[in-house]
């Protein structure tokens, strides 16, 4: 639930970033935003949210703030509760938001497999921003995620054929099939998934 992003060039940072580095494309200064449990807008880390004022908890509760705020429970209560909460509550709860955030990180996965040979790194994150704000997941949404595919897709070109097909995300598909046409041992099978696509779409 952290993006680090460059404040001169804008270049998202690598998973690997730490605290005090640098951009790894410009060498400017970065700015690490993390995401509102409230709003769910990525924000800087400070005490209260810049969009909506609610009182940031820290990054580890994200998980157990949204699982509470499904439950209905106001803005203002909401940072309060957490801490008065016993440790084994919390586990629950995270491990239940877990659940739920392991079906959105298979669909990241796939992204990122894609991601991982094409010019734009960025769209992974941007599909996750913009899923935050329906966790936990209701049924419909989780149907939909456990279609597709299943991990690891890490340095896995191979898979690429099967999530270009399967992937529940249109935008995965695309994104799989322009991957694929990077790939040499995948050209071929590019070129008639094209061509059968186009083919629907005339
Ligand atoms: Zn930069
Ligand atoms: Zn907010």
């Amino acid at each position: 639930m952290r993006n680090v992003e460059c404040e001169s060039c804008g270049h998202t940072q690598s998973q690997t970033w730490k605290t005090g580095d640098l951009c790894g494309e410009c060498g400017g200064s970065v700015r690490a935003d993390v995401a509102c449990a409230w709003c769910c807008h990525y924000v800087p880390a400070h005490k209260f949210c810049r969009d909506c004022g609610f009182e940031m908890v820290a990054l580890e509760h994200f998980g157990v703030a949204r699982m509470l705020k499904s439950s209905q429970i106001d803005k203002l209560s909401l940072p309060g509760k957490i801490r008065k909460m016993e440790s084994d509550h919390i586990e629950h709860f995270r491990a239940m938001f877990n659940r739920d955030y392991a079906l959105l990180d298979t669909r990241m996965e796939e992204m990122r497999l894609a991601e991982s040979l094409l010019l734009h790194k960025n769209y992974s994150f941007t599909f996750q921003a913009d899923m935050l704000e329906k966790l936990p997941f209701d049924d419909e949404v989780k149907a939909f995620l456990k279609k597709g595919p299943t991990g690891a897709f890490e340095n896995r070109p191979l898979r690429l054929a099967e999530v270009a097909q399967f992937s529940p995300i249109g935008q995965t598909r695309w994104l799989a099939m322009l991957a694929m046409a990077r790939q040499p041992q995948h050209e071929h099978e590019f070129t008639e998934r094209c061509i059968s696509n186009l083919k629907m779409l005339f």
